[in-house]
Formats: structure tokens, C-alpha cells, sequence
């Protein structure tokens, strides 16, 4: 705005703006000359304002939207053995499907298991199929508070060197040595979404969220494979931090260096 031609010989004490008003130095040093305050009127914020302060453009601090994604939140789980899986419901037992979840050939199982740690317990935790060669307990950081055990974040697999738990099934319990994890942040996608992104198997990115408690999630590890659906995967306390549901969507956003890789 032109500060001058609109208030010619006559600047009062204190100017009203509407916030995202452009001033240039100009007229802020001839504010500061003549001693006026200049007063930014925040309005009051919607959705629909947040989404466009999160989803367009260049920045300027080097990072660069290369696409969407959509989120899904995932609960605390448990993924088995076989040997555990007959050790909790017996001998020769089956899992059973309940239903297809989004990443290929992977299903939610009917069954549900107790943890038990040395300050609490949790019951109803579902069980993940199919059977894998380790089991693999998966809880968010306030689960960790609850049972009494400190978990790190980990990478689905990676499990040396992490806490074990309590499990407890209709047939019989198993006392978990090691191989409880927070799971790191992750996005699922196909070779296809790596290239179109410019991203390759284990780089990280930084995932942005709209909204009332619009979040950077940075750190988000990225995971190519064939059998993929384009998916980011948060736990519950990630998601509730940013107040998110599942199909809900981000952006995605590298730093230049990585965006020319
Ligand atoms: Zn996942």
C-alpha cells in the first residue's frame, strides 16, 4: 500500500492492517520516522485458510512440495511367530482374517492378544497377520508409559536391543524377550511414486498437515517396494498430536538438494 498518497499530511497515531498485508521497508521506516504504530489484525482462521497456507508454493527456506499422501493411522499391534501364535491359542492354530488391510498381502486377524508390562496392562490388541519369523510388538509412546517399558523408535524389523513384554492369549502366555517397538514414521510406495517424487527406498521427508494443530512431521522414512500402496503410516499419538484420521491427507516435501537428486 501507499502510505502516503492514503494518509497525505494527515498519519494518525496508529494503522490498522489486515494480516498478510504486503508493507514494504518503505513504509515501515516512514511508520517508524513519524512514529506511527502499526497494529496487524489477525482474522479469525478457518480450514480452508490453513490448507492454503500448507499446500502452495516454493519456500524460501530450500524445501520443495513433491506430492500428496495420504495417512493412515495405525493402532498398537502385534505381529507373530508361529511358534507364538501356537503358544497363545494352541497347538496347529490358524489365524484368522478379518479383514485385507491396505499394504499387500497384509491382514488384521480376529484374534487380539493382552499385553501385560511391570506397571500395567492392555487387552484387545490386534493381531496382524500374516505370521512373520520374530515377533514384533508395535505400540505408541503413551501404550509405553502405561505398561512400564521405554521402547525406541524403530524401523518395522529392526528389533535388537529393544524391550520385550508380556503376552498373554486363551491358551497360554509368552514372555517376549526382546522386540517391542515404537514404529518410525513411515510412507509406503510403489518404485513408479519413488520416481515421479524423485525419492528412493530409505530417504526421508517431510510430511505437512492442515488444520486447527497443522504439524511438520519431519524424519518420515520412505519405503519402496512393488507390493506398496502410497500410504504414510503414524501411530496414534503422532496422529492425535495433529488431531488426524485416517484418509486424511499431507504434502510431501524434500529439500532442494534431494529434489534434484
Ligand atoms: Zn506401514
Amino acid at each position: 500500500m501507499d502510505l502516503r498518497s492514503m494518509y497525505r499530511g494527515k498519519l494518525p497515531s496508529q494503522i490498522t492492517v489486515k494480516s498478510g498485508t504486503l508493507i514494504t521497508p518503505s513504509a515501515r521506516q516512514y511508520l517508524q520516522e513519524t512514529g506511527t504504530t502499526l497494529v496487524v489484525q489477525q482474522e479469525a482462521k478457518d480450514e480452508t485458510q490453513f490448507k492454503d497456507r500448507v499446500v502452495t508454493g516454493n519456500e524460501p527456506n530450500g524445501f520443495r512440495q513433491v506430492g500428496k499422501i495420504k495417512l493412515a493411522v495405525s493402532g498398537r499391534h502385534v505381529h507373530l511367530s508361529k511358534k507364538d501364535v501356537e503358544a497363545l491359542f494352541g497347538k496347529g492354530y490358524e489365524l484368522t482374517k478379518r479383514s485385507e488391510l491396505s499394504q499387500f498381502g497384509q491382514y488384521s486377524a480376529e484374534e487380539t492378544v493382552v499385553l501385560a508390562g511391570p506397571k500395567g496392562i492392555i487387552i484387545g490388541v490386534r493381531v496382524l497377520g500374516p505370521e512373520r519369523s520374530q515377533t514384533q510388538v508395535e505400540i505408541s509412546r503413551t501404550d509405553g508409559y502405561r505398561l512400564g517399558i521405554n521402547p525406541p523408535e524403530r524401523d518395522s524389523g529392526d528389533l535388537s536391543v529393544t524391550p520385550g513384554i508380556t503376552l498373554i492369549g486363551p491358551r497360554g502366555s509368552v514372555d517376549l524377550e526382546e522386540g517391542v517397538i515404537i514404529p518410525l514414521r513411515h510412507i509406503h510406495m510403489t518404485p513408479e511414486d519413488a520416481r515421479r517424487m524423485g525419492l528412493k527406498d530409505r530417504d526421508k521427508v517431510q510430511v505437512r498437515v492442515s488444520g486447527p494443530r497443522s504439524l511438520v512431521f519431519d524424519e518420515v522414512l520412505v519405503r519402496v517396494n512393488e507390493d506398496y500402496n502410497l500410504e504414510m503410516h503414524i501411530d496414534t499419538d503422532e496422529a492425535n498430536a495433529a488431531s488426524l484420521q485416517t484418509g486424511m491427507e499431507g504434502t510431501i516435501w524434500v529439500t532442494e538438494e534431494k529434489s534434484h537428486g
